[in-house]
């Protein structure tokens, strides 16, 4: 089975999970290909927890008054590669972490697509709080929450960044051209080339018209990636 053959297949597993609650397979890894060794990189300034503790009680915008929990992101503090949504559901609210719920399922299968793992990557969002009902996070929500995202990115010192969906791509690239525009390109920000793609639940509702572009996108990050790292060597 060739890698796309793989992806197509993840996708189909995490559309049956979400849609049947059943695994058909576990859901780590191709099982064919070696792990990603990281390269050491300097330029991160490493992650300040104080800061995880800062966005739990933030009380700066209206979105922490219908909170159960903030959530801040999870993964690797030293991560190379970092993942950006649009801000948590009601699973990520009740958990307090990023993408545990039916998009993370998928999200988890699209890393595993690429041979990477959540423990390996960093995750986390634009906004830190459930909007309430999971409407769209509002402008001056985005913009009050946009200083933590920063500093994660400073701190993380990712060497490429993958936006989820429209509104973590425009917010992150300052723009208000629409993610089916945007996607497949790279961009960057403060010199981090960036990849944006759909968002994960976008894929769950409608796999036929976006799994095949983010399966193309995720193998522009996965190409990428591999050119650092060989590069790096
Ligand atoms: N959707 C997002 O954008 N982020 C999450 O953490 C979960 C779902």
């Amino acid at each position: 089975m060739d890698v796309e053959e793989r992806f197509q297949e993840l996708v189909q597993e995490a559309i049956d999970y979400v849609q049947t609650g059943f695994h058909t397979q576990g859901p780590q890894g191709t099982g064919e290909s070696e792990k990603v060794e990281h390269q050491p990189r300097n330029r991160h300034q490493g992650y300040d927890s104080g800061l995880d503790e800062q966005i739990r009680s933030c009380r700066l915008c209206r979105l922490h008054e219908k909170r159960r929990n903030a959530v801040p992101g999870a993964g690797n503090a030293d991560a190379d590669v970092m993942f950006i949504g649009e801000g948590p559901g009601e699973q990520e609210d009740i958990q307090g972490l990023p993408f545990v719920g039916k998009a993370g399922q998928l999200l988890t299968k699209m890393l595993a697509a690429i041979e990477l793992t959540r423990e390996e990557v960093y995750i986390t969002n634009v906004v830190k709080c459930r909007p309430p009902g999971n409407r769209a996070p509002l402008p001056d929500e985005v913009e009050t929450c946009f200083p933590y995202l920063e500093q994660q990115i400073r701190m993380i010192g990712p060497s490429i960044i993958m936006c989820l969906g429209g509104p973590a791509s425009k917010t992150l690239l300052k723009t208000d051209i629409g993610i089916t525009k945007l996607r497949g390109k790279l961009y960057s920000f403060n010199e981090i080339p960036v990849i944006a793609t759909y968002h994960p639940a976008a894929v769950l509702r409608f796999p036929e018209r976006y799994k095949r572009d983010v399966w193309n996108d995720l193998k522009l990050l996965r190409d990428l990636y591999r050119d650092m790292r060989s590069s790096s060597m």
